[in-house]
């Protein structure tokens, strides 16, 4: 199993902040900014080029959560920021698809 789906399953630690039946969101473990959420889907998604038309429903609810949980910590407003990373030249590091979740200070553009 992988490191995300060994969190999912409660085998690997993590400070959750959300879950349902299709999602978990937990603190990452190196935040970059104030608020660092990871939106994880509990099945196992390699990368987003994995992803289908049975996906669609999910990723919507992967980023309408990094949404609100943004807006439970007063973020909407001023700001925050999204990111899927997708395979080496982004640096992708865990092949579990996930959606980091930033705020909660000026975000520079464009990336690194
Ligand atoms: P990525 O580079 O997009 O694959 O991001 C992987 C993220 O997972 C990084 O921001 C890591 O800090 C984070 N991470 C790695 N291991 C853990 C863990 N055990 N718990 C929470 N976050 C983790
Ligand atoms: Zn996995």
């Amino acid at each position: 199993m992988c490191l995300f789906c060994r969190i999912v399953a409660g085998e690997v630690p993590a400070k959750r902040v959300y879950e349902d039946d299709r999602l978990v969101a937990f603190d990452d473990i190196n935040p970059q900014a104030p608020m660092h959420v990871l939106v994880v889907p509990k099945a196992h998604v390699a990368t987003l080029n994995d992803l289908d038309t049975t996906h669609d429903a999910l990723v919507g609810e992967m980023i309408r959560r990094g949404a609100a949980i943004a807006a439970e910590r007063g973020y909407s407003q001023r700001g925050f920021r999204t990111v899927f990373n997708c395979n080496a030249d982004a640096g992708q590091a865990v092949f579990h698809i996930h959606l980091h979740v930033l705020g909660g200070r000026p975000l520079k553009w464009p990336p690194g």
